[in-house]
């Protein structure tokens, strides 16, 4: 009987997955495997949300492996000493993989090709499992990454994104010991609206949005309270759902929607394609500015508990706080706050975002930090987003701010966005802090440290 190892890690689905079908294909039984890693532990990455939001996601793969005959292997340790573990007791004779782009992905890929060497084991990895297009597949002349987002777009249409691959109708499982999964609610720290995880949610939330998001998605994507976006971004962040198969459906749609939609799928590739070309850009300026941030400790904390006295900075803080997601649009505000008017080091905010975000991610997250830090890939990196001129563009109402700054639930419409304009009475039975900044004091000192 011929065996094969799937060794699961950001590929955590059964459509459209190359790594399961290929390994269906080349053996008889297959050991669908997935490691608790203490490696990964060891990275500070595994934050409660995003362990919370993998859990929903085992529990699915296992319930729709046994649906299937099978039911998922799960293993706690080093992955390599445990995947070698599995590889002997099964007599497998290869594993399978997806390629990453993380450092720690790549390293695990080299000791995992390492530890295999010579057991008559071999070991498979494959591309465009995680991105829609691989990273490394398009180039651009002379160098091994494109370093600005329209020209990849460019290539990247041109390139399309690879086949579907076949859904797996049965899987048979070799014998081998499994430990239990962890459930969500053993997870402490959650956020309370934290999303449900898993492929079937993913895939209910995707058929929802093709059939009734996508196509207002270009005019509504930037409208905070509309809440126009997919919000699979935490399923795309654990493979639950597939790029690849997202830019095919996508596209079936026809919309200008549609299209503005892959676009930003496209965003995601690019990121990834940089981290795999440019793995220090995780931690390292991608292009250095020469910046001697400030660091005060009172306005970090102001900035991660949303009680910067700019509402629209504050109501995005605190949906992150509570949902472990934020829109992009309050993203690259925040962000922007953070590095350019605070001109705080973009790793401090990169990391709050990591200790939260479900969709947390090395190569989006760090990357799109970057971009808004300026250190990254954006062409006009001294550009400096104004929350209040941000507020009347993107919440003109203020329906988003009310949403998650109660405090301001009461406050007219023209003052949503600068309460400190408030007077008299109503200024006096305001519950919400002053500024800690003056916009303008905060760009000239950004501008002199940039010297522009
Ligand atoms: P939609 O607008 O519906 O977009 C569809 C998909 O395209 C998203 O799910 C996502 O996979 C991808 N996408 C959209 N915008 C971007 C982008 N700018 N860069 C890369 N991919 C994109 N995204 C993450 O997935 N993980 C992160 O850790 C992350 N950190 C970010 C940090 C900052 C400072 C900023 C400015 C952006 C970050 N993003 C991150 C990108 C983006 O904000 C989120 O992907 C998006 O808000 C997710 O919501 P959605 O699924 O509704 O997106």
């Amino acid at each position: 009987m011929t065996v094969s190892v799937v060794l699961f890690t950001s590929d955590l689905r059964l459509h459209d997955n190359p790594v399961l079908a290929a390994a269906l294909r080349d053996a008889e039984q297959i050991v669908p495997l997935f490691v608790y890693d203490t490696g990964v532990h060891r990275t500070g990455f595994d934050a409660p949300n995003r362990r919370a939001f993998l859990a929903d996601c085992l529990a699915d793969l296992d319930s729709g492996l046994r649906t299937r005959g099978g039911r998922l292997v799960v293993r706690s340790g080093d992955v390599v000493d445990q995947v070698c573990a599995v590889v002997r007791s099964v007599g497998a004779s290869r594993v399978h993989v997806a390629g990453g782009v993380s450092r720690y992905a790549t390293a695990r890929e080299v000791r995992l090709r390492s530890a295999l060497a010579g057991s008559g084991c071999t070991l498979a990895v494959h591309d465009a499992v995680v991105t829609a297009v691989a990273p490394g597949a398009i180039t651009p002349a002379g160098s091994d990454h494109y370093a600005v987002f329209t020209p990849y777009f460019r290539r990247w249409t041109e390139e399309g994104a690879r086949d579907v691959a076949p859904t797996p109708r049965k899987v048979q499982v070799a014998d081998v010991a499994s430990e239990p999964l962890i459930g969500r609610t053993e997870i402490a720290g959650v956020s309370a609206g934290l999303a449900e995880g898993g492929e079937t949610a993913g895939r209910r939330q995707l058929h929802a949005w093709l059939k009734s998001g996508i196509a207002g998605y270009e005019d509504g994507h930037d409208d905070l309270a509309g809440d126009a976006t997919s919000r699979l971004s935490p399923f795309l962040h654990f493979g639950a759902l597939s790029a690849a198969e997202l830019v095919h459906l996508a596209r079936g749609e026809g919309s200008s929607g549609a299209e503005a939609f892959v676009r930003q799928l496209a965003w995601r590739d690019f990121h990834h394609q940089v981290l795999a070309a440019r793995p220090d850009a995780a931690g390292e300026d991608y292009r250095p500015r020469g910046d001697a941030w400030r660091s005060d400790k009172q306005e970090i904390a102001a900035w991660q508990e949303g009680r910067t006295g700019y509402p629209l900075v504050d109501a995005a803080m605190r949906q992150l706080a509570h949902e472990g997601w934020m829109h992009n649009r309050g993203r690259m505000l925040v962000a922007s706050f953070l590095t350019k008017t605070l001109y705080v080091d973009w790793r401090v905010g990169a990391r709050h975002f990591l200790d939260l975000l479900a969709d947390g991610d090395v190569a989006n997250n760090q990357l799109n930090w970057q971009w808004a830090a300026g250190t990254g890939t954006d062409t006009r990196p001294n550009r400096v987003l104004n929350p209040v001129v941000q507020g009347k563009r993107f919440d003109l109402k203020g329906a988003y701010v009310r949403r998650w700054v109660p405090e301001l639930a009461d406050v007219a419409d023209r003052y949503v966005h600068e309460p400190w304009k408030l007077e008299g009475l109503d200024r006096a039975g305001l519950d919400y802090p002053d500024p800690i900044v003056e916009l303008a004091e905060g760009r000239a000192r950004f501008e002199r440290a940039r010297g522009v």
